[in-house]
């Protein structure tokens, strides 16, 4: 019955939006506008944002594509705090008074669009696929349980880039490759079929512009939308870094004693 009152109240009121804007082409600088919106039952804010552009300003312009929390595409600041539009409903914010803004980190292109390009570059770097051995090539590739629970939480990674934005590192150094893309190269890395040369890999990011930027002030980590924690990912590849001359030594042990 509680549930029930609550979207009754819900569909009466009107919800106030501030959003920023700023279009690169004709603008002299950002500036934000306001725009009322009467909520419906389970109304989301990337609907509001929708119900703005066909009612009120079609110039307003935003990604989205999904609408199901699956894409990451409609990633913003809501309130001040990275999230994706279309996972948010109405109902469950604080106030009916509404921020939103582009994500921070990258160059405006228009209102809420961004420039990802440099997101993007970043996570080619860490060549995110799977690089079978030969031994894989040959059949099936198949993974223990324990295995894909261990890279599970990074393969939930939809790549909104919110972390991206949340980043203190990234706002000052802008070769840095991110909480996404390192906590990406982890995930393969950890996958037992990936049988890729870490020494290889290892020494392109072996440095502050890669594993070692991280300020582990956890920033990704509360931004994530899908409870991935990139610093752990992050994290991992440190250890791996330090721990490999001790790793090849082992092998190299093992090796000798066999023969
Ligand atoms: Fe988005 Fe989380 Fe992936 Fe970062 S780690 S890109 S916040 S899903």
């Amino acid at each position: 019955m509680h549930h029930k009152k609550e979207n009754i109240d819900i569909e009466e009121k009107v919800f106030s939006f501030k959003i920023f804007r700023f279009d690169k082409r004709k603008d002299q600088g950002p500036y934000f506008e306001c725009f009322n919106v009467k909520a419906k039952k389970g109304m989301t804010v990337l609907e509001a944002l929708l119900k703005i552009q066909e009612d009120q300003d079609p110039s307003l312009v935003f990604r989205y594509s999904c609408r199901g929390a699956v894409c990451g595409s409609c990633a913003m600041i809501i309130n001040g705090h990275p999230n994706l539009a279309c996972r948010i409903q109405l109902a469950n914010l604080p106030s009916p008074e509404v921020l939103i803004e582009p994500l921070p980190n990258f160059e405006i292109i228009k209102d809420l669009i961004v420039d990802m390009e440099p997101f993007w570059k970043a996570y080619r770097m860490v060549e995110p696929w799977l690089m079978p051995g030969e031994r894989e090539k040959q059949g099936e590739h198949l993974v223990t349980e324990k295995n894909r629970a261990q890279i599970d939480q990074f393969v939930n990674c939809i790549l909104c880039a919110c972390c991206y934005g949340a980043c203190p590192v990234v706002s000052r150094d802008e070769d840095y490759l991110g909480p996404a893309a390192l906590a990406k190269l982890f995930r393969f890395i950890r996958d037992s079929r990936d049988k890729r040369n870490w020494e290889d890999t290892f020494k392109r990011l072996d440095n502050e512009h890669g594993a070692w930027g991280c300020d582990t002030v956890f920033r990704c980590v509360d931004a994530c939308p899908k409870q991935v924690r990139p610093t752990d990912g992050i994290e991992a590849l440190r250890r791996r870094m330090v721990l490999r001359p001790f790793i090849r030594q082992a092998a190299h042990e093992a090796k000798s004693e066999s023969k």
